[in-house]
This record gives C-alpha cells, sequence and structure tokens, in this order.
C-alpha cells in the first residue's frame, strides 16, 4: 500500500488500512489520477486533546479523545463520537472517511468526521460521564460548530450525550444552539425517527436486496450481533416485518433460539437485567456462534473486524447486513464474495442515522420540524434510490457491491471537488 504523506502506512488490518484497502481498489475502478487519489486518502484535519476529568472521589484522571474531518467539498463534516476503551486515531480516521463516503452515496451534503474517548462509559458514572462530555465537548468546540462540524450518537454515547454536548456549545454562545449535534433527544430539538433510523435504513435496504432474490422478510431467518441502537431497532423492525430473529447478542455473549425469539420481550428482558443471556426459552450461544449460527440473514451490528479470514468461511448466512462500520475485512469479503453472499455494504446498510441526521440539523436550523410520516418518508425513499443506485453501479461495471457504492461515493467527492477547485 502506498505510504500516506507523513511517510507512514497504517498497521495491516487496522480500520485505516482496510479503509485505505478499498479506497485503492475504488479509486483504480475509477481510473483517479494519481493526485486526486492522494487528495482523498488523506484525512483533511485531526485532532487529539488530552483533557482532565474530577472523578467522584475526587482523584483527577486525565482522557484522551480525538476529532477527526476527513473531507469538506460537499459540505460541513457529520460523524458520531464513540466512547470505547479500545478507539485510536486510525479508527477514527477510518470512520471518518467512510462517513464521506456514506453521505456521498445517499446524496446529502456533507463531508465525513468521527470522533471518540478512550473510555469504558460503564465504568463512569453518570456525574462523571457527565463531565467528561461536557469537557471533550469544549476542547473539540475550536472544530466543531453547526455550519461546520456536526456531531451525533455512536457506540458508547446516547441521545443524552449529544444533550450535554449541546448544552455545553450552547453555554460557551450566550444562547441555545440546537444544531450543533444531531441524535439529540426530541424535547430539544431531536428529530423524530432519528433514534430508530440508522435500524430503519438496514432494515429498507435489506427489504430491497430480498426483492431482488424474489423473498420477503417471511421468508427469512435472522441473526444480529450487538444489540445497541443499531442491532435492536434492526431486529425489531425485521421482525415487524415477519422475519425469525434466531439469534442476538450484545458485548457479554449471545442467545439463539431456532423457533423464533421475541425481540420487544428480550429488549425488556436486557433493560431489566442489564445482558441478553438468561432470557427464558433461549440457549446461550458464544458472539463467535452468533456469527456463523444458521440464519438466512446476518446483520453484524456491533464493531469493526468481526468477520475475518478466520471465520467467514463458517458464516452460513447467504445475506449480510452491515449495520456496523466496517465488519468485516477485505479477506473476509473475498471469502463471502466467493461463496455468493449478497453483502449489503456498510456505506449503503448503515446510511440511514446520517440521513435523518441531515433530517434534524435540517429541522435544527430553521427551528421548524416535521412529522414521523414525512421523516419516515423521505428516509424511505433516499434509502430505496441509494440502495437501487448502487445495485445499478455494481452491474454496469461488473464490480462487487462494495467496491460499487464506494465508486458511486468517491465519483461524486471527486466532481466536487474538481468544481471547488484546489485552492489557492
Ligand atoms: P451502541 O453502543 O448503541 O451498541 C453497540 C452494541 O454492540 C452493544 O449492544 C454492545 O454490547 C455490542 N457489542 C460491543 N462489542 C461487541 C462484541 N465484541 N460482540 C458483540 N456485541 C458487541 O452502538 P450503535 O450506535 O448501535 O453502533 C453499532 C455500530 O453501528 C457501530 O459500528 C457504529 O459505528 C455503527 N453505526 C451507528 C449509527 C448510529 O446511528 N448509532 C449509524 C451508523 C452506523
Amino acid at each position: 500500500m502506498k505510504p500516506l504523506a507523513d511517510g507512514t502506512t497504517p498497521p495491516k488490518n487496522s480500520s485505516y488500512w482496510v479503509a485505505l484497502q478499498q479506497f485503492d481498489e475504488a479509486a483504480a475502478v475509477l481510473g483517479l489520477e494519481e493526485d486526486m487519489g492522494d487528495l482523498l486518502r488523506h484525512t483533511k484535519r485531526e485532532l487529539t486533546v488530552n483533557f482532565p476529568v474530577t472523578m467522584d472521589d475526587g482523584s483527577i484522571r486525565v482522557f484522551t479523545g480525538f476529532r477527526v474531518h476527513h473531507n469538506t467539498v460537499r459540505g460541513p463534516t457529520k460523524g458520531g463520537i464513540r466512547y470505547h476503551h479500545l478507539v485510536d486515531m486510525n479508527e477514527i480516521r477510518a470512520l471518518a472517511m467512510w462517513m464521506t463516503w456514506k453521505c456521498a452515496v445517499v446524496n446529502i451534503p456533507f463531508g465525513g468526521a468521527k470522533g471518540g474517548v478512550i473510555v469504558n462509559p460503564k465504568e463512569l458514572s453518570e456525574a462523571e460521564l457527565r463531565k467528561l462530555t461536557r469537557r471533550f465537548a469544549t476542547e473539540i468546540s475550536i472544530v466543531m460548530c453547526p455550519e461546520g462540524d456536526i456531531p451525533a450518537p455512536d457506540v458508547g454515547t446516547t441521545p443524552q450525550t449529544m444533550a450535554w454536548i449541546m448544552d455545553t456549545y450552547s453555554m460557551h454562545q450566550g444562547h441555545s444552539v440546537n444544531a450543533v449535534v444531531t441524535g439529540k433527544p426530541i424535547e430539544i430539538g431531536g428529530s423524530l425517527g432519528r433514534f430508530e433510523a440508522t435500524g430503519r435504513g438496514v432494515m429498507i435496504t435489506t427489504r430491497e436486496a430480498l426483492k431482488t432474490l424474489g423473498k420477503s422478510f417471511r421468508d427469512v431467518t435472522v441473526a444480529v450481533q450487538g444489540f445497541g441502537n443499531v442491532g435492536a431497532v434492526t431486529a425489531m423492525l425485521m421482525q415487524e416485518e415477519g422475519a425469525k430473529i434466531v439469534a442476538l447478542s450484545d458485548v457479554s455473549g449471545g442467545i439463539a433460539n431456532p423457533k423464533g425469539l421475541d425481540v420487544k420481550a428480550v429488549a425488556e428482558y436486557c433493560e431489566t437485567n442489564g445482558r441478553l443471556v438468561g432470557f427464558p426459552g433461549s440457549n446461550e450461544i458464544s458472539n463467535e456462534e452468533l456469527l456463523t449460527y444458521p440464519a438466512d440473514i446476518l446483520s453484524p451490528c456491533a464493531l469493526e473486524n468481526q468477520i475475518t479470514d478466520k471465520n467467514a468461511d463458517k458464516v452460513q448466512a447467504w445475506m449480510i447486513a452491515e449495520g456496523a462500520n466496517g465488519p468485516m475485512t477485505p479477506e473476509a469479503d473475498r471469502i463471502l464474495e466467493d461463496k455468493g453472499v449478497f453483502i449489503i455494504p456498510d456505506i449503503l446498510c448503515n446510511a440511514g442515522g446520517v440521513t435523518v441526521s441531515y433530517f434534524e440539523w435540517v429541522q435544527s436550523l430553521q427551528f421548524f420540524f416535521w412529522s414521523d410520516e414525512e421523516i419516515n418518508e423521505r428516509l424511505e425513499r433516499i434509502m430505496v434510490n441509494s440502495f437501487h443506485a448502487v445495485m445499478a453501479e455494481a452491474e454496469n461495471r461488473k464490480i462487487e457491491r462494495r467496491v460499487a457504492a464506494q465508486v458511486l461515493g468517491i465519483d461524486r467527492v471527486v466532481k466536487a471537488t474538481e468544481l471547488r477547485g484546489i485552492y489557492p
């Protein structure tokens, strides 16, 4: 792989390495000039912050956080904030880059960004999390604003986290700035439908993929990895559409029942017990077993690099709906493509979240709100059109769907770059 401008190459199999590998493949399909490729494979701006938080016992702990803007040619940058103990700069760079292509695939006027803090949020009290969030928001406010960079929730962060960021930013400005984040609670300017949007987009693209095979949700069984915002809503909506959900998992382990699991009841059980395992009438399975569980559709909705060359050939599903970003390595991708598995790539499959985040941003800027029906109808239209645009790209160019999604997104960013020109 060609080194970056600073002479480094990301570690093999790190998320950034995967993102660059995918980019290089798509750039070759597009026949991109080398200098344009060089421009787009680099992030525009990277901020690392080390900041103190006073913990409940009076001690001071220093945390490290990141905010990366990958590209701004199509508009302000957009992307979530992740709280996880394994977050690092390379992961954030990859996630920011994928956000750029994702926004372009669904043709919304944003570039890509991502942020994160190295922390296990489950180990902090609510007061500590609030202080950490307020300080992190203050630290990144030099690169965050409603016209420039708009965060949203990701792994380990919630609408409450967004409320604290919005309030912190607003306190510094002296007035309420609702549009500085999306994924906020409805009560302070959040959008109807945003909480469900990513899972709804996963459901819509999967439904369209099934249609191309002459099938519907009523014909299939589904296993979902991750039972957070994306995984739980994906499982619930697919079940509502008639699918049988046979296996679910979260970080603490998985559960299965070949006859089907009642997802709402599982969610209630999880709320009360803090974990899925032990849900009455289910068998306990490991996370590794979930990925290879006999189900027609596998929807990885947790973290990156879950399906690798080590387990890809054991995957039994014939369709994979990538709710998570980067859930499989390029080697796994190849193995599954060779097996004829229908992969709905992340930057298409999970783009419902950023699409409704766009709607939320527009509503927040205008202080004028849309109904549930308007949101879901617009989301449906964008997801269906984007799905078919990616399928057409794959068909016309005779390339894999993941490459097709990248090609579609990257090409739109290239056109915008050419129109704007290189400053000065
Ligand atoms: P979340 O924090 O709400 O949920 C994450 C879930 O994954 C939790 O249930 C957690 O227990 C589980 N998990 C973590 N590690 C796991 C492991 N090793 N095995 C199995 N389960 C594990 O996060 P989320 O917002 O649902 O995000 C999930 C994925 O979807 C991430 O890749 C994220 O980048 C992506 N995504 C999120 C959004 C969004 O709107 N929230 C939008 C697009 C993509």
